[in-house]
């Protein structure tokens, strides 16, 4: 069993089931999110309202516009010393902590791109990862390929997850990221600005990890093309990927790359 496996206290059933969870990137089937995992139903109907309830004291963040900036950001600025490590939130939920906790241990603070089937099955995760100094933001509400829908359908899916974010920090989140895609059309960009996010959030090194190619290849595929002003894609739910961090923090230091949140990739 792999360590981070066992650190996240997850047996051989856990991976299985983290397996079947697909990955952001282009040309995955659409069929692994088919098969519906084992017991109740992971997407609850919303219920009654709760009252919003900030996961921060401060006014929770909202959406920013960046001057300068195109409507789908891939990276930031290429003469900072500063990346970010961006996770399509969905998976296991032990290893989502294992994730955090070991970019906190190295002094990261990450994005992380919520699914809003994810948030129904787990409202805790998202006070955790705000509680932890990470960035929230949406990953459309059930996964699908957005790209590929109309309109009506589409935009259901961004406003289902924004309205899910806004139930429980009061705030729709600070970035939005197309499912099953790197890059969003035209349509879903205009769509994503009508939900009240002026940008969508791309990314320009895919680590690879959903494919589960080992925490050393996926160390590869990050720092084989990471540079300053990068973003990263990456995926709770992984062991790899948990495996990948520290190693993967350390070399970035090395670098002189710091890891922070997209919105401080992009402040000036
Ligand atoms: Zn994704």
């Amino acid at each position: 069993m792999r360590a981070a496996l066992r650190a996240a206290g997850i047996g051989g059933a856990g991976a299985a089931a983290a397996a079947l969870t697909a990955g952001c990137g282009p040309g995955r089937p659409a069929a692994d999110l088919s098969s519906p995992p084992p017991g109740p139903p992971s997407s609850p109907p919303p219920g009654p309202a709760r009252p919003a309830r900030p996961a921060q004291a401060a006014a929770p963040a909202a959406p920013r516009r960046f001057a300068g900036q195109p409507v789908e950001i891939g990276h930031g600025p290429r003469d900072r010393g500063r990346v970010a490590l961006t996770f399509h939130g969905n998976g296991e939920p032990a290893l989502a902590r294992a994730a955090l906790a070991a970019a906190e241990k190295g002094g990261a603070r990450v994005t992380v791109l919520a699914i809003g089937s994810w948030l129904d099955a787990h409202p805790d995760l998202a006070r955790r990862i705000l509680d932890g100094g990470h960035e929230l933001g949406n990953h459309t509400q059930r996964h699908l390929a957005i790209n590929d829908m109309g309109e009506a359908e589409a935009y259901a899916e961004i406003t289902g997850c924004a309205q899910r974010l806004k139930r429980l920090t009061g705030s729709i989140g600070t970035w939005f990221r197309p499912s099953r895609t790197q890059y969003a059309t035209p349509l879903v960009q205009k769509l994503a600005q009508r939900a009240g996010y002026p940008h969508v959030l791309s990314y320009d090194v895919d680590s690879l990890d959903f494919t589960s190619p080992g925490a050393a290849a996926v160390i590869r595929n990050v720092t084989g093309t990471i540079r300053p002003g990068s973003v990263v894609s990456l995926h709770f739910g992984y062991a790899d990927t948990v495996d990948a961090m520290p190693p993967l923090l350390e070399e970035l230091a090395r670098r002189k790359l710091r890891a922070v949140t997209t919105t401080e990739l992009l402040t000036p």
